[in-house]
Parts: structure tokens; sequence; C-alpha cells
């Protein structure tokens, strides 16, 4: 998900580090995001599946367009 923004609205949601309990990666690093680690979700609003784990860093810096 290089250009989420072409998914149209996206939800954000927080993940607390309690509620991280599996490893996911982030499409805007291409690296582990591991268990316990506070970090974001983006869900295209209109196709849910294509929901995907960030770093809150990565998602910040992502880039435009
Ligand atoms: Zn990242």
């Amino acid at each position: 998900m290089e250009n989420p923004e072409i998914l149209g609205d996206l939800e954000e949601r927080f993940i607390q580090p309690y509620q991280a309990t599996k490893t996911y990666i982030c499409p805007g690093c291409n690296r582990d995001i591991p268990p316990g680690l506070g970090h974001i979700v983006i869900v295209p609003v209109d196709a849910p599946d294509l929901r995907r784990h960030w770093h809150r860093g990565c998602w910040t810096r992502r880039r435009p367009g």
C-alpha cells in the first residue's frame, strides 16, 4: 500500500502496546512491528480487508500522493 490515499477515506486506529499481540510488517519501511509495540492501523472505510499496520513514525512521514 504505497499510496494509501487512492483507497479513499481512511480510518486511523491506534493500537496500544498491550493490544499488539502479533508481528506485522509495516508497509512504510518493510520492517517488523513486533508484539508489544504501539502502532497505528490504517483502515480504508470502503475496503476494511485492506487495513495495514504502520509504525506511527512511518505513517506520519509517508510520501504524499
Ligand atoms: Zn515502519
